[in-house]
């Protein structure tokens, strides 16, 4: 088996967010440290973030939800940025239809001032020396949020245990940001928001 360099090793504390920088061909491990724990992941451009991974042109490219593993997630520009490598959670769910939790849901849930992933974000790439006006549709690894035959949503806890994970590839130079959710408002993180890892390696 060949050896992996391993070049960045980060924990996320519960609640809050990471920025790293990937180079095309690099791969990073999200893991669910302790389980049931959603996280968000947003990709932009390395040299224009105002290009970055669209949902919609992803569901566009593949006819489907959510890639299967071997797919590819496209920006809003229809470029491939990341590929689904792998994944391990129980039921293989991660939503891309609901928005990133924000100060006005909060706010509507009568707890205004609560953490979020949209501040997170904001937060992890201003500390990166970027800046993005506006919050682009999440990438919510772990989270499930299934559509029926009649297209109604359910909102499930996550279903990882710990030490799940899920593995992306750069497909170009990029800014990946994972936040870990702070949801505790609803059932989606079992309650208590905890921790996510992060590993990124040279990939094959
Ligand atoms: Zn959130």
């Amino acid at each position: 088996m060949k050896a992996e360099t391993t070049l960045h090793d980060i924990l996320i504390p519960a609640r809050h967010a990471r920025a790293i920088r990937m180079k095309r061909g690099q791969e990073v491990t999200i893991t669910d440290v302790a389980g049931g724990q959603v996280g968000d992941v947003f990709a932009f451009a390395a040299d224009d973030i105002t290009e970055y991974h669209s949902a919609s042109h992803t569901r566009t490219g593949i006819s489907r939800l959510f890639p299967h593993v071997g797919e590819q997630f496209l920006t809003n520009k229809r470029r491939p940025i990341l590929a689904l490598v792998a994944d391990t959670s129980p039921s293989g769910t991660h939503d891309m239809l609901i928005a990133a939790c924000d100060a006005q849901r909060y706010a509507e849930l009568g707890h205004p001032g609560h953490r979020s992933c949209a501040a997170n974000l904001q937060a992890a790439l201003s500390g990166a020396g970027l800046e993005m006006p506006s919050v682009p549709q999440p990438i919510n690894v772990f989270m499930r949020i299934p559509a029926d035959t009649a297209g109604d949503l359910s909102w499930l806890p996550a279903d990882t245990k710990a030490g799940d994970h899920i593995i992306f590839k750069a497909l170009m130079d990029c800014v990946l940001v994972v936040s870990a959710c702070p949801q505790d408002l609803t059932d989606i993180n079992n309650g208590t928001p905890t921790e996510l890892h992060l590993s990124v390696n040279q990939g094959q």
